[in-house]
């Protein structure tokens, strides 16, 4: 295995496969298993997914989309997402799946960019905003809606759509299936860019399920396992996660962020994927006890702290620690297992950084977060810790078939099955994503340790994520705040937050002639003090963003006086704004912004 520490590789030959035949070989071995759970009876097993996948595939046919084709699917998830997935795989006709809290201009690039000749919503909104978006599209596209109550028009229903495919023979249906190639395109899924438009990532039948034959090699999992998915769908790591379980035999049950807390008690799952914000939430929840509870918390979790880092370290605690913490797991970190369902082996977190603090607290309370690292572009998993392989901080090594490299300016490279066939559409693009060797640019800056366990240390690319796995494009934000005629310089800042914010200093010649008007007078540092100008200051400032998905929208304005200056070092001589000598500069108004005393409060002043 060849190693130094600019370069790591796990060889292993992960033989070619289709989802295609992903989903009729674990059929084949898993028949009559639960395969998606639902309420009350309305599961699904291995073999009826299949027969909703031949009617489906039946149905698009009928309905004109053939090989080759795309489907757009815009949906949160839910049991229909997974056999719309499953029907357009079987019937060789790339999806797309879209987010459900994207606005209509987005969907329709979307839309108009794939060229999806017919899409999947979930209910009455999702259709509505098609309905917006189909209005600009330069070519024709028929809508099927999950919510049978919701169709209206010539929208099909979902129980319409299956029917249409009643009458068509499974046998036709695998054959048609296993016509698929390895190097075929299985979905096209929309990333943001640091600038412009998203980019169409195209993953193959080949990246995604080399992706599950690598993880299923790092991380045990078999038919005793399940779990719920409620990270996106439209984003790859639930889709891959869910092709896993299903490879080999799990029960999952659809569910969503705002429900997972009760799921999980309900269901009782035995693994879970999530970004970083899940385990924030329980990690804040926990120390948030106030009083006698609060003490105790802080105790066990010092005492649950000493116990992880011997884990980590290898060293056995001493008897002391060891009593103690039998009395802080008894009285604090039994409950935090029994609130996660209390069967559970491992979480997965990943899309963006879990602070290791975090991490070590539930390894003290006994349970195990496994951190992994990915990019779209990566169908998405290249490193993931295991149980076997485990160290905090790092988000592991490669799994097998995947080559990590770390170039001269520390950014992180990687070779591997997984890697994306190109952008769609954009081949210049491709060519600076992908070296002619193979290499693929994260634009994630990192360090390997000598025995392969990669760490992510700073970003290249000029985009950052929420601690809830969300893509922020900042300049495309402050291009949009800088045509608000009262804003003269904006930074929009949230890295590893639950919202993002904007710093703004305002167009003052602008300010002052409202203000004039207003009857409000004063020095620039008492107009943006003044609760006039802050509500005109913060009218216009939202409206500028108005078009903007909610998650990326800034929740919180940070008013500064002072302008970015090349002398000050927040700009650069070439007037490149150094975001980072912005956000030392304005630290204290940034810590402000986001303390949970200021939740309601919108404007804040340096
Ligand atoms: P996406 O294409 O949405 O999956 O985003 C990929 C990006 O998420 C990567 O390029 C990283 O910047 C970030 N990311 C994913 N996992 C991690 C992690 N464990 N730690 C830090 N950043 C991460």
């Amino acid at each position: 295995m060849p190693k130094d520490t600019d370069y790591y590789a796990n060889p292993t030959d992960i033989p070619a496969g289709t989802l295609a035949e992903l989903l009729l070989d674990a059929v084949e071995e898993h028949g009559d298993r639960p395969a998606y759970g639902g309420p009350g009876d309305s599961g699904l097993s291995y073999a009826e997914v299949q027969d909703h996948a031949r009617r489906g595939a039946g149905a698009l046919r009928r309905l004109g989309l053939g090989r080759g084709e795309r489907a757009a699917i815009l949906s949160e998830n839910r049991l229909e997402w997974a056999l719309a997935d499953w029907s357009c795989l079987a019937a060789g006709v790339a999806d797309v799946p879209i987010y459900s809290t994207l606005p209509p201009y987005q969907v329709a690039y979307i839309l108009e960019d794939s060229g999806a000749a017919l899409v999947f919503v979930s209910d009455a909104e999702q259709l509505a905003k098609v309905r917006a978006a189909a209005a600009g599209l330069t070519h024709d596209i028929r809508i099927v809606v999950f919510d049978p109550t919701a169709a209206e028009g010539d929208a099909i229903s979902w129980p319409d759509f299956l029917a249409m495919g009643d009458d068509s023979e499974l046998s036709e249906c695998v054959a048609e299936a296993r016509q698929a190639e390895p190097d075929d395109v299985a979905t096209m899924i929309y990333t943001s860019g640091t600038t412009g438009r998203p980019k169409g990532v195209m993953l193959t039948h080949a990246n995604l399920t080399s992706n599950v034959r690598a993880t299923e090699r790092a991380i045990e999992i078999g038919t005793a396992d399940s779990s719920i998915s409620f990270l996106p769908l439209s984003h790859v790591l639930q889709r891959m996660v869910d092709y896993l379980l299903f490879a080999r035999g799990c029960t999952v049950t659809h569910g969503s962020i705002e429900t997972v807390a009760d799921d999980m008690k309900r269901l009782r799952p035995t693994l879970l994927v999530s970004v970083p914000r899940l385990y924030e939430k329980v990690y804040q929840r926990v120390q948030g006890a106030a009083g006698l509870k609060g003490r105790l918390v802080a105790w066990a979790t010092g005492v649950g702290r000493r116990v992880a880092l011997c884990r980590e370290s290898g060293v056995p605690p001493g008897l002391w620690v060891r009593m103690r913490y039998a009395v802080a797991d008894r009285l604090v970190f039994a409950r935090i297992r029994e609130a996660v369902g209390g069967r559970l082996r491992f979480f997965v977190s990943g899309g963006a950084a879990l602070a290791p603090e975090i991490n070590r607290f539930f390894l003290g309370a006994g349970v195990t977060i496994l951190e992994g690292y990915g990019l779209t572009e990566t169908s998405p998993v290249t490193n993931v810790n295991t149980l076997e392989h485990f160290r905090i901080g790092t988000v592991g090594r490669p799994v097998p078939g995947t080559e990590v490299r770390i170039a001269d300016d520390g950014e992180i490279l990687i070779r591997g099955p997984q890697v994306m066939k190109g952008y769609h559409g954009q081949e210049e693009a491709t060519r600076a994503a992908i070296s002619e060797d193979g290499w693929f640019s994260t634009g994630d800056i990192g360090e390997l340790s000598e025995d392969g366990y990669l760490s992510i240390t700073d970003r290249k690319k000029d985009l950052f994520k929420t601690s809830g796995g969300k893509y922020i494009a900042p300049q495309q934000i402050e291009n949009m705040l800088k045509q608000c005629a009262f804003v003269e310089e904006a930074l929009v800042i949230g890295e590893g937050r639950n919202f993002p914010a904007v710093l703004v200093a305002p167009a003052f010649e602008r300010l002052e002639a409202w203000a004039s008007e207003a009857g409000i007078r004063g020095e620039r540092a008492e107009l943006v003090a003044d609760s006039g100008c802050q509500e005109q200051l913060q009218r216009e400032i939202f409206a500028s963003v108005e078009e903007l998905a909610p998650f990326e929208t800034p929740k919180k304005i940070g008013l500064i006086v002072e302008p970015f200056d090349v002398e000050a070092g927040t700009l650069t001589p070439t007037q490149k704004v150094r975001r980072s000598a912005v956000q030392a500069m304005y630290a204290e108004l940034i810590e402000t912004m986001y303390r949970p005393e200021s939740l309601d409060k919108t404007v804040f002043v340096a």
